[in-house]
C-alpha cells in the first residue's frame, strides 16, 4: 500500500521511519524547510493533505486529530469511497484512526499501533464489539449492499443473534453473538439473488471471466452472463484474456469498468471449473476466494521518462508518478541516483551510458513479462537520449509480446530549455539543438548543419559539447560558427543546471575557449539579435527578441 506519512517537524521523523517498517511502500513526507531528510518534501500542509485525499491516498499524518479534520472538512461530503485518514502522535504514543471505515482503517491503526506498541483508539461500536468491521470484509470478499449492511450490525449492537451459512476462515477470528436459531443471517455465497431482509450477504470473488472474443459491449454482456448464471457481480475476481490480445483497449476499459484486475494467460492455461458458456466469454468459478495476482500476468508498462536538468521541481508529475510505480529503473548509474527517493523492493538495473540499444531491449524484455518498467534519461528523454533506442528496439522486434507492452514516452525540461531559462531567454526566436558528438554520426554532417545554422542566424544549443575523447570537436566548431557571427555575439554557457554545483556564464563569441566548457555544460550561441542588460543581482539578462529586421 502506497500510503502517505506526513510529518510537520523533525521530531516526528524517527516515528514516520518506525511506520515505514509497517509499510515499506510508504513514503515520508516532510514540511520544507523544517524538516531534513523525509522521501519528499512540501510545501503547503493543506493542499498537500487534500490533494492526497482526493487520490485516494492513505494518509497517516504524525500531528494533532484536530489540524487534520479541519484541514480535510471542506472534502468531507461523500463518505464511503474514502481513503484510511489517521492521526498519530508524534512521539508515537496514540494512534487514531479518522476516517474511511469502509476503507480499512481500522485494520490499518490496529497495525500501527502493534508497531509502536501502543492501543489503538478504535470508536467504532460494531468493530470494537466483534472485532472487525462486517462491513469491510478482508481481500477476496466483497459486501452486497452497505446500507442493508447497517441496518443489520445495528441489529447486532442491539442485541440481536445470528447464524453464519458459508464458509469464511477470517470469520472465526471475530466474537459474533451466534445462536443456532438467531433471525439473522450472514451469508458467505456468490449469489446475488434472494436476500433476505435480515441477511447480511457478503459474496466472495470466486468467478473468474475469461475473455475468448473482445468487443465494446464487454461489460454488459459479463454483467448478464454472471446474472444469467445466478452470480453477483461483486463475485468477480478478475477478467481473464489470452496474452495475444494484451495491447486492446477495449479489454482495459472493461475491467475499468468491471473494477476487476485485467490478467493475461497463454491459450492453454487452466482455469477453475467452467460455470458458464457466452459467445465472447466463458465463467469459470472456484471453490474459495481468487487471488488475481496469482493468475498469469499483467499488461506490462515501460515508461521512458526524463528527469527535467536535475532540481525535483522541475520534473513534471507524470514523471514522479511513473518512478513511484515502477518495479524496474533502468539508466546510467548517474540518473538512477538522481530519480530517487526510490524504496528498496524497486530493482535498479544500472548500466553504463553507451550501451543504450541493450538497455532498451533488457527495459522490454521486463515490461513483455508483466513488470512496470521506467527507463530513466536526464533531461528530455526524447533529446539525445533514450526514447529513439526504445523506440528503435521496438521498430526491430517482430515479438508480439513486445508490441503489447503499455509503452508511454514522459517529457522531460530539457538542458538547453534550463539552462536558457536561467538567462532569461536566448532561445526566445528560432534556434536548433545539435550534438557535437560524433560517437554516433560522421563529424562532417555535424560540420554541414553548424555551417548552415551559422548562415541561417540560428540560436543554437550544443549537447556533447567535449569530452576527453572528443577534445578538438568544440573548438572546429567555433571556427566554423565565428564565420558568420561577430566576436560581440552572446553565448550562455550553462553548467550543472538544477543541480547543486549548477553555474551560469554569459560571454562572448570572440572570449570563448573550449576550456571554459565541459560535457557537463551546455552552450547557447545567440543569434546576431541576441542581447543582454544587467540584472539588479548582478550579472545580465540574455534574450533574443521575438522579432525580426
Ligand atoms: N536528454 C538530455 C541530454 C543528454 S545529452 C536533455 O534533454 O537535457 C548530455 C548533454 O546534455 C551534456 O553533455 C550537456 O551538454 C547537456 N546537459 C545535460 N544535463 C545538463 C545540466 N543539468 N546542465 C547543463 N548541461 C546539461
Amino acid at each position: 500500500m502506497r500510503a502517505a506519512i506526513v510529518i510537520l517537524g523533525q521530531g516526528a521523523l524517527a516515528t514516520a521511519r518506525r511506520l515505514q517498517g509497517a509499510y515499506p511502500q510508504a513514503r515520508v513526507m516532510g514540511l520544507k524547510d523544517r524538516v531534513e531528510g523525509a522521501d519528499e518534501s512540501y510545501a503547503n500542509f493543506g493542499e498537500t493533505l487534500r490533494r492526497l485525499y482526493r487520490d485516494d491516498t492513505p494518509i497517516i499524518a504524525l500531528c494533532a486529530a484536530g489540524i487534520v479534520i479541519r484541514t480535510l472538512a471542506p472534502l468531507l461530503v461523500e463518505k464511503g469511497a474514502e481513503p484510511p485518514v489517521l492521526a498519530v502522535a508524534e512521539d508515537g504514543s496514540a494512534v487514531v484512526p479518522l476516517l474511511g471505515g469502509l476503507g480499512g482503517v481500522n485494520r490499518m491503526a490496529r497495525e500501527i499501533a502493534a508497531k509502536l506498541n501502543v492501543a489503538p483508539a478504535i470508536t467504532t461500536s460494531g468493530e470494537l464489539r466483534f472485532g472487525a468491521c462486517l462491513l469491510d470484509p478482508p481481500p477476496g470478499y466483497a459486501l452486497a449492499d452497505i446500507e442493508q449492511g447497517k441496518r443489520f450490525v445495528s441489529d447486532l449492537l442491539g442485541g440481536d443473534t445470528l447464524r453464519i451459512e458459508g464458509n469464511a476462515p477470517w470469520l472465526d477470528e471475530l466474537d459474533l453473538p451466534l445462536a443456532e436459531d438467531a433471525a439473522h443471517t450472514l451469508r458467505i455465497d456468490a449469489r446475488a439473488e434472494g436476500i433476505g431482509q435480515h441477511e447480511l450477504r457478503i459474496h466472495p470473488r470466486i468467478v473468474l471471466a475469461h475473455v475468448t472474443l473482445v468487443d465494446s459491449q464487454l461489460p454488459e454482456r459479463i454483467r448478464q452472463g454472471l446474472a444469467q448464471a445466478g452470480l453477483a457481480e461483486a463475485s468477480l475476481a478478475a477478467l481473464i484474456a489470452p496474452r495475444c490480445r494484451m495491447a486492446d483497449p477495449a479489454l482495459s476499459m472493461a475491467a475499468a469498468e468491471l473494477n476487476v484486475p485485467l490478467r493475461f494467460v497463454e491459450q492453454d492455461a487452466t482455469l477453475p471449473a467452467e460455470v458458464l458458456h457466452g459467445d465472447s466469454f466463458h465463467l469459470h468459478r472456484a471453490a474459495t476466494p481468487l487471488e488475481a495476482q496469482s493468475i498469469g500476468q499483467p499488461r506490462g508498462r515501460l515508461s521512458v521518462i526524463g528527469l527535467g536538468p536535475g532540481a525535483s521541481d522541475f520534473m513534471i508529475p507524470a514523471v514522479r508518478r511513473a518512478l513511484d510505480e515502477a518495479q524496474d529503473l533502468l539508466g546510467y548509474e548517474t540518473y538512477v541516483k538522481m530519480a530517487e527517493p526510490l524504496r528498496d523492493d524497486q530493482v535498479r538495473h544500472c548500466t553504463d551510458n553507451r550501451e543504450e540499444m541493450q538497455r532498451a531491449r533488457h527495459a522490454f524484455e521486463l515490461a513483455a513479462s508483466g513488470r512496470r518498467v521506467a527507463v530513466i534519461s536526464s533531461g528530455d528523454p526524447g533529446v539525445f537520449a533514450m526514447a529513439a533506442a526504445v523506440m528503435e528496439a521496438l521498430h526491430e522486434s517482430s515479438d508480439p509480446h513486445w508490441h503489447g507492452v503499455e509503452l508511454e514516452i514522459l517529457p522531460g525540461v530539457s538542458a538547453a530549455l534550463a539552462a536558457a531559462a536561467k538567462a532569461g531567454a536566448p532561445l526566445g526566436h528560432d534556434f536548433c539543438l545539435i550534438s557535437l558528438s560524433d560517437n554516433l554520426k560522421p563529424w562532417e554532417t555535424i560540420e554541414t548543419r553548424l555551417d548552415h545554422a551559422g548562415a541561417a542566424d540560428l540560436a543554437m544549443a550544443f549537447y556533447n559539447p567535449i569530452s576527453k575523447a572528443r577534445p578538438w570537436q568544440l573548438g572546429r566548431a567555433l571556427e566554423i560558427v565565428r564565420h558568420h557571427r561577430t566576436p560581440e555575439t552572446l553565448v550562455v554557457l550553462g553548467r550543472d543546471i538544477g543541480r547543486p554545483a549548477e553555474a551560469l556564464r554569459v560571454v562572448t563569441l570572440g572570449e570563448l575557449v573550449p576550456e571554459m566548457v565541459d560535457m557537463r555544460t551546455l552552450v547557447i550561441i545567440g543569434s546576431s539579435l541576441t542581447r543582454r542588460f544587467p540584472r539588479a543581482g548582478g550579472g545580465d539578462w540574455v534574450y533574443t527578441p521575438r522579432w525580426y529586421r
